[in-house]
Formats: structure tokens, sequence, C-alpha cells
């Protein structure tokens, strides 16, 4: 078997994926003709996705994304879509995140997460080997208000959704906003586990607040590294958390935030043996998928067979699930390794 074929055959575990950022060329396509039914302009706007050289740039590819994710039907369909993709790389959990959005006069944020909720039972039935989970998200860019409001959305989605409903993200463009950590308090007392994007930009004193408040997962930490300096102690202290990092390569060097695949964070962590988490980030902004993460990780970083099922197995350890739900994923990636050696 090709180091490709492994890759894409290996039962994998997703813990970073933004729902509308990985919506793949063929559902914006879908989505636009949903809400245009008779434009024929649907390859332009596909296309007006494909250029971009910056991390500002790449959050302005989400606009796209975000005028065609404005009715609950049109939310199904992406959460639909996007799970139906990640099953078809054999991806065998997979943790979604997502904004709550209100549009006026077209869905209230409520409709919103429902809507989600809606497409993970149907998937349930129609791709029986994908277990899926959603993280509702902060944008740190929306302010205080909507943070609270997203809060206690979360909290009453987790009460009366618990299989569902399991954590809430801190995400958002970087440069914009506050980290939102009193508030992150009362979703953690509630219950929830937190993720947060985590040093994407240079912010000592935000990233040091952040790794203190000890989230039960991080996100890129970018900016966090042992020969930059000044970050060499940020570098220790995150060590020494042990907080595992979901790290996703291709959306890093895509972005410019990382300058080659060959000096991403990974390189760092992985020989620490920090706990960490091949991710996708949003596939369809940069065109990824799960598997391709794999093979450049493997590629870049020298990463045999064996060494990837063990990146995948430790991702079991880090997903917000139950432990019975973890054997159960454990027991499959075993198999897979059992087999691919006949
Ligand atoms: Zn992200």
């Amino acid at each position: 078997m090709s180091i490709k074929n492994f890759c894409k055959s290996l039962p994998k575990v997703e813990l970073h994926a933004h729902l509308n950022g990985s919506l793949s060329p063929d559902t914006l396509k879908k989505l636009y003709k949903m809400q245009n039914p008779t434009s024929e302009d649907c390859e332009n706007i596909v296309m007006s996705t494909e250029k971009y050289s910056s991390l500002g740039e790449c959050f302005k590819v989400f606009d796209v994304a975000h005028s065609l994710t404005v009715t609950p039907e049109a939310v199904f369909q992406s959460t639909y879509d996007v799970i139906k993709e990640f099953q078809e790389d054999n991806v065998i959990y997979l943790e979604l995140r997502s904004t709550p959005r209100a549009i006026n006069g077209q869905m209230t944020k409520q409709e919103y997460i429902e809507a989600i909720i809606k497409a993970f039972q149907v998937c349930k039935t129609d791709f029986p080997d994908i277990m899926v989970k959603l993280l509702i998200s902060i944008n740190r860019k929306q302010g205080y208000k909507a943070a609270e409001e997203n809060i206690q959305l979360a909290i009453h989605y987790f009460k009366k959704y618990p299989q569902c409903v399991v954590g809430l993200d801190l995400s958002g463009d970087p440069m914009a906003g506050d980290a939102f950590l009193e508030l992150l308090k009362k979703a953690r007392n509630a219950g929830l586990k937190i993720a947060a994007h985590c040093a994407e930009i240079s912010n000592e004193i935000e990233t040091k607040d952040i790794l203190e408040f000890k989230p039960d997962r991080l996100g890129h930490c970018t900016c966090i590294h042992p020969n930059l300096q000044g970050s060499d102690k940020l570098f220790d202290m995150l060590i020494k958390s042990k907080i595992p990092v979901e790290l996703c390569l291709t959306s890093n060097v895509q972005c410019k935030t990382v300058p080659s695949y060959g000096s991403h964070q990974f390189k760092y962590l992985y020989e620490a043996g920090h706990p960490i988490s091949l991710c996708t980030d949003d596939k369809g902004v940069f065109h990824t998928s799960l598997s391709k993460e794999y093979e450049l990780a493997s590629s870049t970083f020298d990463l045999g067979r064996e060494e990837l099922v063990k990146l995948c197995m430790l991702s079991v350890q880090y997903a917000f699930t139950t432990e019975e739900e973890k054997k159960l994923l454990l027991s499959r990636i075993e198999d897979f390794n059992h087999e691919s050696k006949f």
C-alpha cells in the first residue's frame, strides 16, 4: 500500500474543523444554487475563494461561505455535506466548530445550532461510520455581548444534547478583540470542554493568560517557538502545561503564519513528546483533507506508518468524548493497524 493510500485508509480523528471553512467547492456551488436558483454565476463565486496570500485574506474567504449559509436549510446542507466528505476520507471521529449566527428575518442563533444538530442526527443513520460532536465558537471580533450570548447557548444545548454539544471554542481574527477568559470560565464550570486558538500572532501577554487558564486543548500555537526570541519561555510553559495542541500544517503555511512545512511548530512539539493532533482547520478554504495532512507530516518530518498510527491513537485521548466512545475509536484504529500489516 502506498503511503498516500495508507493515510487515506487510516481511520482518523479530526479535532479542529470550522464548519464554514470546511465547505467544499461542490457544496458552495450547491448553496449558491439554493440561494440563487436562476443565476448562472456560481463558478465565479467559487473561483473567488481560491486566491489569497495572507492571514487577513484567508479570513475574507469565509465571507463567501457566510453569505451562503444564511438559512437553517443551508446550514443543514453544509453540515450534512461536510460530515459526508470527512467520512469519505475515513475520518471516524469529527469535532466540528461553528459560531452561531442570526440573520435578520431568516434565522436565529438557536435555529442555526438546531440545524447543525438536526444534520448530526440524520448523518447518524446516513453515515454510521463517523461520530460527530459540536463545539460552539466565540468569534473574538464580535465582542463581549455576542460571546456571552454564545456561551449561554452552548450551556443550554450542552444540557439538552450532551451527546452532540461538547465544548466551546475561542476563535476568530486574533488581531481583533478580547480572549474572554472570564466568560470561558462560566462555560467550563457548566461542564463544557474548552478549545482555544492560541498564539496565532505574537502576543506574549495574551498567550500567557490563555496558558494559565489551561484550556482542554489549544489551536495552532504558531508563535510559541523554542528558537524565537522572547517566545522560548512560553514554549517551556506550554511543554510543562501538557495541554494538547491541534496542529494544522497546510492552513498555517497557506496563511503564511509559518514560512514553510519544514519549519512548522509540529517539529518542536513532536520532538518534545508534547501531545499533538493533526487537523485540517478549514479543508475547503485550504483545499486539503485530513489524509493529506497525515501524508504531509509523514513526508516533511519523516514519520513512518507506525508513528502515524500512534499519532492518530493519541488524538483519540484528546477528543471531547466519553471513555466508552474512545475505546470504540481505538479498537477501530487497532483493527486497521493489524490488517494493514498483512
Ligand atoms: Zn481554527
